[in-house]
């Protein structure tokens, strides 16, 4: 806890005295550090990537200069690590994004069995190539939700990608999308959206911060796999927009589960 001590001298006609008073300021304090934790986070994920290609075109004006094959493999490399800071950027405006219009509740309506079946559709290839059968179960009438499309369709995607690169271990993900009333205090209609996967599961310990900027549980892998850690805090954020609730459940060694339930229409 960080206090700020205010102090006023006083001295009237009616007497004299000092007036101490105390000021929380915890909050403000972790606002602060959090910001430059931010920085610090983004600037290292953009520093390395950059370091790669000054190094790489150092070399290609240098010492490999005539030699083609060492030039195509370079340059593979340097596409490779231009993408990852394309990915980056893209992600931290889509965070900004979300988080600025957290406010303001979006008010199309969207189909969710459309929606779901359509990103599904798209991530088939990329679930084949990872040898992931990719199961559904989706209503066939529509699910309507208030919503902003583009940004359900990144919850969808950021959900199943994860499930297929992390979880895909296990040989099947699974989809589901039901109606299901939302419970407490948004009592109402509700949406859920269940991607499950068979893979190696997250420790206890993870998942309290999965949502945060940047964790990940193991950086490496998430570099390899080209994840930029900021998946599920931009799906958090978008849930949180929608007045929906995303939850969590991991059972190491046997898979995980990612629920979303949104206020349907
Ligand atoms: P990234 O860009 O690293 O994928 P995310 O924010 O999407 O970032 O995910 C954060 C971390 O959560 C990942 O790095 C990974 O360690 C873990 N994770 C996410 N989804 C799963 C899953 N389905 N199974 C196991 N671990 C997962």
């Amino acid at each position: 806890t960080t206090f700020v001590v205010h102090c006023a001298f006083f001295d009237t006609p009616i007497g004299t005295g000092v007036l101490v008073s105390f000021e929380d300021v915890t909050h403000v304090e972790q606002a602060g550090q959090m910001r430059r934790d931010f920085v610090a986070n983004v600037s290292h994920e953009l520093r390395t990537p950059l370091t790669a290609l000054l190094g790489f075109i150092e070399t290609l004006r240098g010492p490999a200069r005539n030699d083609e094959a060492a030039r195509d493999r370079f340059l593979g490399i340097m596409a490779a690590e231009a993408e990852r800071m394309e990915r980056l950027v893209k992600d931290l405006l889509s965070l900004s994004r979300v988080e600025s219009e957290e406010r303001m509740r979006p008010t199309a309506r969207v189909d969710l069995s459309e929606l779901t079946a359509s990103v599904l559709n798209r991530l088939d290839p990329l679930a084949s190539s990872a040898h992931v059968a990719l199961r559904r179960d989706l209503p066939a009438t529509p699910v309507v939700v208030p919503g902003d499309e583009d940004q359900l369709r990144q919850v969808l995607t950021n959900l199943i990608e994860n499930a297929i690169k992390y979880g895909g271990a296990g040989g099947e993900v699974s989809v589901t999308l039901t109606r299901s009333d939302m419970t407490g205090a948004l009592r109402g209609p509700g949406a859920s959206i269940v991607v499950a996967d068979k893979g190696p599961g997250i420790d206890l310990v993870h998942l309290p911060r999965l949502t945060e900027r940047f964790y990940r549980v193991d950086s490496h892998r998430s570099r390899e796999m080209g994840g930029t850690g900021l998946g599920l805090a931009i799906v958090k954020h978008i849930v949180n927009r929608h007045r929906g609730r995303l939850r969590i459940d991991s059972e190491p060694g046997e898979g995980s589960r990612f629920s979303v339930i949104l206020p349907s229409l």
